[in-house]
């Protein structure tokens, strides 16, 4: 979502007339956008906040803004922490950015926006992802209305707006006659939008919509709140040609006390039965989840339990985190803090089962054969092109440049337990 946000920034800048530059101590203007989900993305963002000082040490007149969560969280505190900071930037905001830089330029004074609107009105600004991209983010919703006890999103990004369906529509039309051919669909809840549109539609109903789009080969979402799957969702991936079979869906913990206590109104029990629901629906779908481990009053039980749930479920991957807490959540105030030696112990455990588990389902595709949608030239090696088959596995291979855009018949010859390699069928034709 910050990805995308930045997208954005980077969009109405040049709208306005900004033109990009990779290097720093060239630019006019520098805003950095951050994420305070976790304290590692807070600290992240102070680092590379403090690097910018001497830049702005070396050039009196360059523009340094902080935009995004954090921004949104501390507001004119900013400047405190950061006095060279020209401009603290609020998540509802962003498209008041090229008016804010002038006012700066002119008045010579700093500014604050950290408002929040009814209408959010970023969520239309369309984007369209660096040249030969084949894939782009589309906001449908923002903000979340689920306050889960840990979570800061409800507090800096406001709550649950979701966007007309024609309006997401219309920019996927556009996205597609601009050459993407994948799109991902991004919201806290996606499975919750609609619910402010009256007589708009469901969320199923908006993948059938997109569905429809010709043009538009592969789409993906995130995130999807286990609590408001439903079948009509699951049904999706065995009917929509273009849906990709992914599911992201965090769990956070298997243990029914934990999860009751970050509010996130489901059982270990019944989040099993959504997997069941899914895996029914679509028997190869490709899951992935979000787990903290050392949320206050996890016991070693309670821990014990998220290891047994992630044997049960066996995911493709999870991404792990180590609680911490965020300023003005219910957790906060909670008791029973866990040490923070224990919770390394604890992601370290987690993280090397989630290893294997991810190695034995790669392993499982060895020698089967995938639709993979070549992204360009592989970070490790440039006579290799890498990709994603539909189910979000990255697969490495030998070509070149020009496969880029294309989707191409792999078979998968080897596993690893972040990626794939593959060769491509000769004599198959590329789409
Ligand atoms: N809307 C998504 C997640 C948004 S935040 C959802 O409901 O699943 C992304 C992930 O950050 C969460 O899934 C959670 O695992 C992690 N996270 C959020 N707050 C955290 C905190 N205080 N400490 C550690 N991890 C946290
Ligand atoms: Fe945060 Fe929960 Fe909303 Fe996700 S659903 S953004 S974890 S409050």
């Amino acid at each position: 979502m910050n990805v995308h946000d930045s997208e954005q920034m980077a969009q109405i800048l040049s709208d306005a007339g900004y033109v990009k530059t990779d290097k720093a101590d060239r630019a006019d203007v520098i805003i950095v956008n951050t994420c305070s989900v976790r304290e590692k993305a807070a600290q992240k963002a102070y680092s590379q906040l403090g690097r910018l000082k001497k830049l702005r040490e070396k050039r009196p007149g360059l523009v340094i803004g902080v935009a995004g969560c954090l921004a949104q969280e501390h507001g004119a505190g900013f400047f405190r922490r950061a006095p060279y900071l020209d401009l603290v930037l609020g998540t509802h905001n962003i498209h008041r950015l090229p008016g804010i830089i002038e006012e700066i330029n002119n008045a010579g004074s700093r500014v604050v926006d950290t408002s929040f609107r009814e209408s959010v009105r970023s969520l239309g600004i369309r984007t369209l992802p660096p040249d030969g991209d084949v894939s782009a983010y589309v906001t449908i919703m923002q903000g979340c209305n689920n306050f889960c006890s840990y979570c800061i999103v409800p507090y800096v990004r406001g709550r649950e707006e979701s966007r007309a369906s024609g309006e997401i529509v219309d920019e996927i039309r556009f996205l597609a006659d601009n050459g993407i051919r994948e799109v991902t669909l991004l919201g806290q809840n996606v499975n919750s939008y609609g619910s402010t549109l009256s007589g708009d539609t469901s969320f199923p109903a908006l993948l059938r919509m997109i569905g429809k789009i010709e043009g538009i080969d592969r789409i993906r979402f995130t995130t999807s709140h286990p609590k408001d799957l439903s079948e009509e969702l699951a049904v999706c991936f065995a009917d929509l040609d273009n849906l990709c079979e992914h599911i992201h869906l965090p769990v956070q913990s298997g243990s029914d006390h934990v999860l009751k206590r970050m509010k996130r109104g489901y059982t270990a029990g019944e989040y099993l039965k959504k997997i069941d629901m899914l895996r029914n629906a679509c028997p190869d779908i490709t899951i992935t989840s979000d787990i903290i481990v050392g949320f206050p009053g996890e016991k070693d039980s309670d821990f014990q339990k998220t290891i047994d749930l992630m044997k049960e479920v066996r995911f493709d991957n999870t991404f792990s985190f180590k609680y911490s807490d965020r300023h003005g959540t219910a957790s906060e105030g909670y008791d029973g803090k866990v040490e923070e030696g224990v919770k390394g112990e604890r992601l370290s455990e987690l993280q090397l089962l989630q290893e294997s588990h991810s190695l034995e389902k790669n392993r499982g595709l060895e020698g089967t054969v995938k639709d993979v949608l070549i992204e360009g030239v592989s970070k490790n090696n440039d006579t290799d092109v890498t990709g994603r088959t539909r189910g979000n596995k990255i697969v490495n291979l030998a070509g070149d440049t020009g496969l880029t855009g294309k989707t191409v018949r792999v078979r998968i010859a080897q596993a690893y337990v972040h990626s794939l390699r593959g060769e491509i069928i000769q004599g198959e034709k590329c789409l």
